[in-house]
């Protein structure tokens, strides 16, 4: 995402470096570049103006610090004010003081509601939460059955009417159709209330294009169940339709924050760049693939150090974090620097990274990733894939000890892993030559266990 407004902008802000002082006409030069950089983008334009405007009044105003060059005062400035036009401080669900919290979504047919509901539904169950799904989608077919599946994925209950019949059983107790997601949304309130979950979550029906028969819908189950937050749902991918379709909706059922949905496939990200200024209302989430976790809470200061190439090193630690156990690492270090790391250890380590996610995304996430694109661009997570099966067609005492892999054990795990011999050779021998090199580095470092230094 961002990929060639990132290039634009620090290829734009390139061009500085090495200046001493600049020029009134550097300013201009470099605030055209960026301009026609976020108009390529897709920004809206307004957005774009006001931009580029305070760019020119900071810069031009001589904001001096003694530790930063000129070139990087201007980086700075466009830095603070991209994360000022994302929404400056990261802005977190409200939860009602009562349970249950309602959160209703609303958003075109397609821009991925129905599973950002699922996403929601795992994101809060693994703080905690018990949220409860309600389908009050109840025209497009195949939406209800759908949220059904993306409920039992994140593990969550879904509250829905069966199609053609009525809720309150076959007596219709409740008298309410399945046509009327009113009331479908209303019960799902009601149960939520009786079977103590703590977050209601509404997913609503979109249509393809604005209509008022779509928006009274939305505004008929809002006014029905009150939403702590109404959540609405964008795809980036929508490109300049972005702006008018958020002014609709703000003018039509309202709503608190902003989710942007496929982030993954916008190169552009211009939606991105003018919803929070054109409607007033933070981006909250950002959706970036079609799995349940790809998927997190936006944060406009690491968005705008992505867009600036400056990385996003804040969330690769968070993520770091999140599969990092201590006592696995001090092992590792210390069987690292003591030239007695095993395969088996090798692929513990490995296993963890990839917990992460996909290798690619969190190379991608390091500074200076947008000069690195070709090299990424050859990492394949297939490749990782085949070094685990390898390792995993071993023996115990093999990986234990990767020196009495003589020829004819390679034989057999090549056979076993379905990989050529030379494959296992060449990891054979990368892992000798990785774990020498490893020691020698722990020992220079003085890593926990560099004193037995044997390799
Ligand atoms: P709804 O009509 O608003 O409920 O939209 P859906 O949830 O059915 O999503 C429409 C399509 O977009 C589905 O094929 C989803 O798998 C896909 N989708 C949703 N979110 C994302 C995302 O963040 N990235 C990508 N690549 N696809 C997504």
């Amino acid at each position: 995402m961002f990929e060639s407004l990132s290039d634009r902008l620090t290829g734009a802000l390139k061009d500085l470096r090495g200046k001493g002082r600049l020029s009134p006409a550097d300013i201009d030069a470099t605030c055209r570049e960026i301009r026609l950089a976020l108009l390529d983008a897709d920004v809206a334009l307004p957005v774009v103006r006001s931009f580029i405007a305070k760019i020119k009044e900071r810069a031009k105003g001589h904001e001096v610090s003694g530790a930063l060059n000129p070139a990087q005062q201007v980086v700075k400035i466009v830095n603070e004010e991209l994360v000022g036009i994302l929404g400056g401080e990261t802005r977190r669900l409200t939860f009602a003081k009562t349970p249950p919290t309602v959160v209703m979504l609303a958003g075109l047919q397609g821009s991925g509601k129905t599973t950002l509901a699922g996403k929601l539904a795992k994101w809060l169950k693994d703080q905690g939460h018990t949220p409860l799904l309600v389908a009050c989608d109840l025209q497009r077919p195949g939406a209800v059955s759908q949220l059904q599946i993306v409920g039992e994925r994140a593990g969550a209950a879904v509250f829905a009417p069966h199609p053609g019949t009525s809720i309150g059983g076959g007596d219709n107790a409740l008298g309410i159709t399945a046509a009327d997601p009113v009331e479908v949304a209303k019960a799902g309130i009601a149960e939520a209330r009786n079977k103590q979950y703590d977050v209601v979550i509404v997913d609503t029906a979109g249509r393809l294009g604005i209509d008022a028969e779509l928006m009274n819908q939305a505004i008929g189950i809002r006014d029905a169940v009150q939403p702590d937050e109404t959540l609405f749902v964008l795809d980036a991918m929508i490109g300049q339709d972005a702006v008018s379709t958020a002014e609709a909706f703000r003018d039509g059922v309202g709503f608190t924050g902003v989710v942007l949905t496929k982030l993954d496939g916008d190169a552009r990200g211009g939606a991105a760049l003018s919803v929070r200024e054109v409607t007033g209302q933070p981006i909250m989430f950002a959706s970036t693939g079609e799995k349940l976790e790809d998927f997190d809470v936006f944060h406009p200061d690491r968005m705008a150090s992505r867009i600036l190439g400056m990385g996003d090193v804040l969330t690769l630690i968070e993520q770091a974090e999140s599969v990092y156990d201590e006592q696995q690492a001090i092992d590792a270090a210390e069987k690292i620097s003591s030239g007695q790391l095993t395969l088996e250890d090798f692929l513990d380590q490995m296993m963890a990274i990839r917990k992460m996610g996909p290798i690619g995304n969190l190379l991608a996430m390091m500074p200076g990733a947008g000069q690195m694109k070709e090299a990424l661009s050859q990492v394949d997570d297939k490749q990782l894939d085949r070094v685990q099966a390898i390792i995993r067609g071993m023996t115990k005492a093999e990986r234990d000890n990767p020196k009495i892999i003589n020829a004819s054990r390679r034989l057999r795990i090549a056979n076993g892993s379905g990989v050529k011999v030379s494959e296992v050779n060449q990891l054979v021998d990368r892992f000798f030559e990785a774990r020498k090199m490893m020691a020698s580095m722990g020992r220079q470092m003085g890593l926990p266990g560099a004193r037995r230094g044997q390799s």
